[in-house]
């Protein structure tokens, strides 16, 4: 099965959260399961310096008013189609946004133009000639990509069975109605049942309408999009659309994630050897500057922002300085938040203690060190950080939504009892159920063999990419066979 997978940032080339992870990680995952898949992403200055000896597949004279070239490249495993226009995407600062962080004013034509570039595609527009090659299914990612399969829904050729992955609903690509005449669609495209939301355009909105089938990235979330809560306005059409909403969890890269091999790790170890783990905590407290003792030493790595609840958390950190453990917060967001933490610091020197910097190779110290994790987050799509925990013996303190949900087994009686449970979850997101969560964190901590255990079992729980790519590849196999019928 041949497979066009559309998306606006791809690992390793340019990352700015889980869907480039997502999107370089499924089609190396897909290939053990007969589906291969090429990925068209944009050429941004960091792609073109990259890449190397790529073929020119194809051209337009004139995509949404500007020259693009699709060229055809191999790297690091990926199959990679580079959507090459200046006009679009040789600029600099992020995929999104210039280097202050402001987001490029015609973001709107920019993803329009991979959209229909990728529509143009999976309808055979480069099937032509020896190498030619035709899709047979297309998956999008977020708004970014979502347009494709309203511009094949609205072209002469016939469209082809998509699937569009929602990594997290907030983000929903939504413009103003004047944007309309340029989108190169015919009038009656901006409908209720196309691309029209709210009396402007939603590109998530029409993604969600036009594709054949819609995928989150964990079966809760699945189910939380449908309430308001969490469903940001477009809770109605994927009520409307549940028949064909899955849920299917992310994995990680077992090899850059490996306790055993990892080179940012002080002294690597295994399930069987879990005391190594002793060198990294000391390892963190240094870096830290908090004190050495016997007690838990608990950290965040997190955006300091409010859907990852770090103000309940700052809510409760006197409270868990009180139980006698420690906190190493790594991470930066909202100015708020960050003084929040670093006030809690200044009160509890040697307690807790704060750096506000992107550091990846810390963050796999802190999994390999720290005794717990804590993510109170107030909606989580996937979350990746409990499922580093768990494959680093790190036990996740985590809110009970989302992905959180469907990959952390709570310490209740039951679950200790049948020797399951691989964390702490509590619900709701409150300073007060946060609380209650650390304390009871605190007192597994001090029964050494219950934690080892929940410790051992979460190192075998499987959070590898098989399992869910092999639930994608039979989704595909579902859609081309409902095309069939
Ligand atoms: P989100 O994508 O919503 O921020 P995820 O849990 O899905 O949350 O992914 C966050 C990723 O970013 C994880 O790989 C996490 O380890 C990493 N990360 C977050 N903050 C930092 C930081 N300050 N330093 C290093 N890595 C970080």
């Amino acid at each position: 099965m041949q497979v066009l997978s559309v998306a606006s940032e791809v690992y390793p080339l340019v990352k700015t959260g889980g869907l480039a992870d997502v999107a370089g990680a499924l089609p190396l995952a897909l290939k053990g399961h007969g589906v291969s898949v090429k990925t068209l992403m944009p050429g941004y200055p960091a792609v073109m310096g990259t890449i190397r000896n790529a073929t020119l597949r194809m051209s337009f004279e004139s995509l949404l008013g500007a020259k693009a070239d699709v060229l055809e490249v191999e790297h690091q495993g990926l199959d990679l189609l580079i959507l090459d226009s200046p006009t679009f995407f040789d600029r600099p600062g992020g995929p999104y946004a210039d280097a202050a962080g402001k987001d490029h004013v015609d973001n709107w034509r920019r993803f329009a133009a991979l959209s229909k570039a990728g529509a143009v595609i999976a309808q055979g527009g480069m099937a032509e000639g020896k190498t030619g090659w035709q899709p047979d299914i297309v998956h999008l990612h977020d708004w970014q990509s979502a347009m494709v399969s309203a511009y094949m829904r609205y072209a002469a050729e016939p469209e082809i069975p998509s699937l569009i992955t929602i990594h997290n609903i907030a983000f929903q690509g939504r413009f103003g109605a004047d944007i309309f005449p340029y989108l190169e669609l015919p009038p009656h495209a901006l409908d209720i049942d196309g691309i029209e939301y709210f009396g402007g355009v939603g590109y998530l909105k029409a993604g969600l309408q036009t594709s054949s089938a819609i995928s989150t990235v964990s079966p809760s979330y699945a189910e939380e999009i449908l309430t308001p809560e969490f469903g940001m306005g477009l809770e109605g059409l994927l009520a409307y659309r549940a028949a064909d909403l899955h849920g299917i969890v992310n994995g990680i890269d077992p090899d850059i994630w490996n306790p055993a091999t990892d080179r940012a790790v002080q002294s690597n170890y295994t399930a069987a050897t879990l005391k190594a783990r002793a060198e990294n905590k000391q390892a963190v407290a240094e870096r830290f500057r908090l004190d050495q003792d016997e007690g838990p030493l608990f950290c965040v790595v997190s955006r300091l922002t409010w859907q990852k609840g770090m103000d309940i958390l700052a809510e409760a950190v006197d409270d868990l300085v009180a139980l006698g453990a420690r906190l190493a917060v790594l991470g930066s967001g909202d100015k708020v938040l960050e003084d929040a933490f670093h006030a809690a610091a200044t009160r509890h020197p040697g307690r807790v203690s704060v750096l506000s910097a992107y550091d990846e190779p810390l963050s796999h110290l802190m999994q390999a060190g720290c005794d717990a994790i804590i993510i109170p987050s107030r909606f989580e799509p996937c979350g990746l950080t409990q499922l580093y925990g768990l494959r680093y013996g790190c036990i996740p303190v985590v809110a009970r939504t989302g992905g959180l949900n469907d990959t952390v087994i709570d310490a209740n009686p039951a679950a200790l009892a049948a020797r399951t449970a691989t964390g702490v979850s509590f619900g709701p997101v409150t300073a007060e159920s946060l609380r209650r969560a650390l304390r009871r964190a605190v007192r597994l901590y001090s029964e050494p063999k219950v934690w080892t255990q929940m410790q051992k079992q979460g190192m075998k729980s499987d959070v590898s990419w098989e399992k869910s790519a092999g639930l994608y590849a039979g989704l595909f196999q579902n859609l081309l066979a409902r095309k069939g019928s």
